[in-house]
Order: structure tokens, then C-alpha cells, then sequence
């Protein structure tokens, strides 16, 4: 028997493992996939450069996945988010740093933030109608969902994660590598998908859909929002009406990427600078792309909401047309399909099964909260955290946290961290 057993082996689930090390217990990480890393993989190209399939920024200040990078001594660069321009109305222009900050009616926004007025739907903090647009093209790209869908005002004004961030040198599978390896490889079984987690009398059983059971004293489950819908996994007891009224809070936005590297020489030539991040917004829908990633020579095209699922099931040739459309109107760019040097990527976040969409949104008057303790299992993960909700920050502080509580729930002192 383990004191605690882990599902996923994502941040959140390597965090907690680091934890539970830190504190003597004996543990295992029960992972569906082939890998670890979750919504925050990357993958080498044959060029041998590193992109990221989910996650790519560290985003806001005190982010706590930077002393990690320190410690273990991995390389990153600040992507000030500055270089943010607009393809409105058939033109592009550079957005001033303050151009998310004039859509807000700021005292509106101060009221909610204050308790003296309700959370509402983002959209309604719109200053003026047009601002109303900015703010629900800022809702699809950001937080992934689309109307009727619309977040929650509160999250947006209290969300620590702001664009642009630390860009890892590695990509994330860097810091995941390094992260599992200081778990434990042995530790980490791979193509381990839990289907039951029971309470017994003399612990928790786990069993996985190849057969194998396992037992423990308490579980920490790390799986996304859109896992933990989607019922494949079963709960004995079942979660309670509270933790089910709490998720209801709670929608899994969609977001995918395709990935196109280029020579070099043409970003060069056309002088695009590092991290330009253009928010297309004449299209329908709106589109995101960032190019000259952390100075690589990659074009990442985000796509949001019901048209991220539906490009799953493109092809790289036809992905690459599909940018080419939305990337028509920026004349910078023009012609970078005839400089692509490997296969378009796209990846499937809303079609895996143990994603089952980007990351959570919150919705109008709905609250997040930090891990949940149901029984012997605490729930944690990116959408069980307040201050950097949806995002690698998040999951790293809400794995952290769970794993503090199960471990306390077993009579052991937590030394503190930093
Ligand atoms: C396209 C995209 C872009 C993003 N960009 C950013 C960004 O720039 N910055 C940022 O901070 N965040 C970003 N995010 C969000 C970030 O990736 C996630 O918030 C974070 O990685 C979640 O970590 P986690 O450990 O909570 O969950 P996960 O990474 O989902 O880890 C959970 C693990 O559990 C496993 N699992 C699920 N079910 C089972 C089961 N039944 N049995 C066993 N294992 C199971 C999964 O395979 C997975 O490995 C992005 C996400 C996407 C998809």
C-alpha cells in the first residue's frame, strides 16, 4: 500500500509528488498517457527545435514554476507581451499597452471587485458597444469559449496570469523532464488510465482500465475539469452535491494550436519581431497567432471555441491552408507558405480524452476554490486554484496545496517551502 497514489502526471501531479517526497511518503503516479507533461508537452521537430503543443508562457509576475526553472538551472527569456498588434478593418496596427484596459468601465469593474456589486458576464463590463466586442473577442481567444458561453467579470479582474510571460528554453517539456525525473521515473506508470477510485476499510482502491488495482491512503486526482465531467472516471462514494454544484461553476474552454516552423531567412527579411502577437480580429471567428516565438522561427495560429474542435481532424497540408486563409490580411506575412520547412501541426485538445478541452473558465457569479478534499481523494489541478487559474502556475499551486492537505490528513507535518 502507498500513503498516496497521484493521477496525471502533469504539473499539478509532479508538484504533488515532489511534495509528498519532501515529506517522506511513499507514492505512485497513475498516468493515462504515454508521457507525462498533460496539457503542458512539447514536441522536437526534425529540425531538432522544441515547440509546445499546450501551454508555452509563465505567465504573470511571482509566478511559482520560475524558482523551478531556477533550480534545476533551465534557461528562459521574458516575453514582455508588448509586441501585441491588431488586424482590424483591413489593417494592422500595434495595440497600446493599455488596450484591454479602455474597454473596462472601471468603476463597474471596481465594485465587483469590491463585493459592493455582483459578478457579472465579462461583456457587461464593456465601457461603450464597441469595447463590448473587444471584450467578447477577448473571451473566445483567451478563455476559449463562445456565446452563449461568457466568463465570469470577477475571474477576469482577479486573474493573476497576464499575457506574455517566461518562455522556457527547452519548451515546457524541459521543466516537465527534469520535474519527473526528480519524482522518480519508477515512480510514474505510464498508460495507466484510472477508471474507479473506492473507498474501503482498508484504504483507497484505484483500478485502471489495463486491470491493474492498486491501493493507498489517500488519492490525489489531478485530471481536468472536462475529465472529471465526463464521468469516465467512477467515485465510490460518489462526489457530493456541493463539489457537483461547484463544477457546474465551471466550463472547459476550447483552444487548439497549429504549429508552422519556417525558414529562418524569411521572418529575417520581413524584420518580424520576436514574439509579435496579432489578435485577427476581422475574421469570423477571431483568430490568435503568435510568430517569432521565443525567437524561434515559429508561427503558432490559435484557434478558440467551436472552431478548435472543429480543425481537429485536419490534415498538415490542410492545416497549413487553413492558416494561410487566416493569415492572409497581414501583409508582413504573406507568402510563408512558401517557406515552411516542416509538416503543419495541430493538435486535438478538445478530441483526447484525458483533456477534453484547453483549460476552465469560470462563469458569472460561480467561485473557484483551491483543491477540494471529497473522503480520502483530494481534487486539484489548474481548475482548483484562484489566483492563477487555468494555466501551469495554477496547477503547480493547487498540486501543491492538495498535496499538503492529504498528507496533513495523515498526520505528517508539512515543513514549509518556499
Ligand atoms: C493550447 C493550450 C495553450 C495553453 N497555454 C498556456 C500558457 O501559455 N500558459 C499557461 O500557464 N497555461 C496554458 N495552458 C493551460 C495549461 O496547459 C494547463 O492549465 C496545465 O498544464 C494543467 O496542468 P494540470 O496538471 O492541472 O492538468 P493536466 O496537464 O491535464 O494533467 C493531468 C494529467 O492527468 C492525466 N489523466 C487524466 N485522466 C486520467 C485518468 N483517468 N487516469 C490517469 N491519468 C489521467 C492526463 O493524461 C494528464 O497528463 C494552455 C493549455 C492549452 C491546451
Amino acid at each position: 500500500m502507498e500513503d498516496i497514489i497521484i493521477v496525471g502526471a502533469g504539473i499539478a501531479g509532479l508538484t504533488a509528488a515532489l511534495e509528498c517526497k519532501r515529506a517522506g511518503l511513499s507514492y505512485r503516479i497513475l498516468e493515462a498517457c504515454d508521457q507525462p507533461g498533460g496539457r503542458a508537452r512539447s514536441r522536437s521537430l526534425s529540425s531538432g527545435r522544441v515547440i509546445d503543443l499546450g501551454a508555452h508562457w509563465l505567465h504573470g509576475e511571482g509566478n511559482p514554476l520560475q524558482a523551478e526553472l531556477d533550480r534545476y538551472g533551465i534557461g528562459y527569456r521574458r516575453d514582455t507581451g508588448e509586441a501585441i498588434y491588431i488586424q482590424e478593418n483591413g489593417e494592422l496596427r500595434q495595440a497600446g499597452d493599455d488596450w484591454l484596459d479602455t474597454a473596462i468601465d472601471h468603476d463597474r469593474a471596481d465594485a465587483i471587485k469590491s463585493g459592493q456589486a455582483p459578478d457579472c458576464a465579462l461583456t457587461e463590463l464593456a465601457a461603450n458597444p464597441e469595447a463590448h466586442r473587444m471584450l467578447a473577442d477577448f473571451a473566445l481567444l483567451w478563455d476559449g469559449v463562445d456565446p452563449p458561453v461568457v466568463p465570469s467579470a470577477l475571474e477576469f479582474l482577479s486573474d493573476e496570469n497576464t499575457p506574455g510571460g517566461l518562455e522556457i528554453e527547452g519548451g515546457m517539456g524541459a521543466l516537465i523532464g527534469r520535474m519527473a525525473e526528480e519524482a522518480g521515473l519508477a515512480r510514474i506508470h505510464l498508460r495507466t488510465s484510472v477508471s474507479r477510485v473506492a473507498e474501503a476499510d482498508d484504504g483507497v482502491r484505484i483500478q485502471a482500465m489495463d486491470g491493474s488495482q492498486w491501493l493507498a491512503r489517500r488519492v490525489l486526482f489531478t485530471g481536468s475539469l472536462g475529465v472529471l465531467k465526463s464521468n469516465m472516471v467512477t467515485f465510490q462514494p460518489p462526489l457530493s452535491g456541493d463539489f457537483h454544484e461547484h463544477l457546474a461553476g465551471l466550463v472547459m474552454g476550447r483552444v487548439n494550436k497549429i504549429v508552422i516552423e519556417c525558414d529562418p531567412a524569411f521572418l529575417a527579411a520581413r524584420e518580424i519581431p520576436v514574439d509579435m502577437a496579432i489578435e485577427l480580429l476581422d475574421g469570423d471567428p477571431p483568430h490568435f497567432c503568435h510568430v517569432h516565438s521565443g525567437g524561434e522561427p515559429v508561427i503558432q495560429l490559435y484557434v478558440a471555441g467551436r472552431q478548435a474542435e472543429r480543425i481537429e481532424g485536419m490534415t498538415p497540408a490542410e492545416a497549413l491552408d487553413y492558416a494561410v486563409g487566416v493569415l492572409r490580411p497581414v501583409a508582413a506575412l504573406r507568402g510563408f507558405d512558401m517557406h515552411v520547412v516542416s509538416p503543419a501541426i495541430v493538435t486535438r485538445w478538445v478530441a483526447n480524452p484525458y483533456s477534453r478541452g484547453a483549460y476552465s473558465c469560470c462563469l458569472p457569479g460561480a467561485k473557484r476554490s483551491g483543491p477540494r478534499m471529497e473522503g480520502a481523494v483530494v481534487f486539484c489541478g489548474d481548475t482548483f486554484d484562484t489566483r492563477f487559474p487555468a494555466s501551469v502556475a495554477g496547477a503547480c499551486l493547487s498540486g501543491r496545496a492538495g498535496a499538503r492537505m492529504a498528507i496533513e490528513a495523515l498526520g505528517v507535518k508539512v515543513a514549509e517551502v518556499a
